[in-house]
């Protein structure tokens, strides 16, 4: 089971050797870290997991961290973001800040300023109401991997529940079973979409028949009847 139980940290940040001291310091500091190297590596993880805090670096190869940044704010992706600048570049910092982000350091940082600001972060957010994701009578919470059924909490497995959540956030959209397999089995080695077909059943079991809908050909989609 892959439930949530510790504080889930993204670092992002191209340069090996930095990429490798935040993901040792982060870590040791006691937070579930995962990794990106470029722009769309953490696009695609801040769109299909759920962090508690994300340390964005703004230079980085296919995606900058301005427009990623932008484009989570404008998805509603309310992820609290600190922002590792270069030294001096004020603008940048400004920018960063107008452009959503919610805390700065300047590089070269020392690491143990990043941690104290990265834990500010955390606890701020944790007096912030937690953002639901509502559908039919269906309400999922991604912070605390928690999903209710009319008011009922209703028991998920990890499989389960990444299938739910990655529609939920995806609401409206048809998401191909190819897309579905990536999301769910990104750290797993085999992967087999014919179970993505068994988890949607065990969903409607569960959560009733009319919440996933089967877009013949295509794939599922969440909440166009709801
Ligand atoms: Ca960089």
């Amino acid at each position: 089971m892959r439930y949530k139980t510790a504080v889930r940290v993204l670092v992002v940040e191209d340069e090996p050797a930095l990429l490798h001291q935040l993901q040792r310091a982060v870590t040791e500091a006691g937070y579930a870290v995962d990794t990106a190297s470029d722009g769309e590596r953490a696009d695609f993880a801040v769109r299909t997991e759920s962090y508690d805090a994300v340390l964005l670096d703004l230079g980085l190869p296919r995606i900058d961290g301005l427009t990623l940044l932008r484009g989570w704010r404008a998805a509603g992706v309310a992820v609290p973001v600190l922002v590792l600048t270069a030294r001096g570049s004020w603008h940048e910092t400004v920018e960063g800040i107008d452009t959503g982000a919610d805390d700065y350091v300047a590089k070269p940082f020392r690491i143990e300023e990043v941690l104290a600001r990265l834990r500010g972060l955390i606890r701020r957010a944790a007096g912030r109401p937690q953002q639901l994701l509502h559908c039919g009578g269906v309400t999922l919470d991604p912070r605390q991997a928690r999903v209710t059924r009319d008011g009922v909490p209703v028991k998920l497995t990890s499989h389960e529940f990444r299938v739910l959540s990655y529609l939920m956030h995806h609401r409206d959209r048809v998401v191909s079973q190819g897309e579905l397999t990536e999301h769910i089995y990104a750290q797993d080695a085999d992967r087999d979409s014919n179970t993505v077909e068994v988890f949607v059943a065990r969903l409607r079991r569960k959560l009733g028949s009319s919440l996933i809908e089967t877009v013949r050909g295509l794939g599922y989609r969440v909440g166009a009847r709801t």
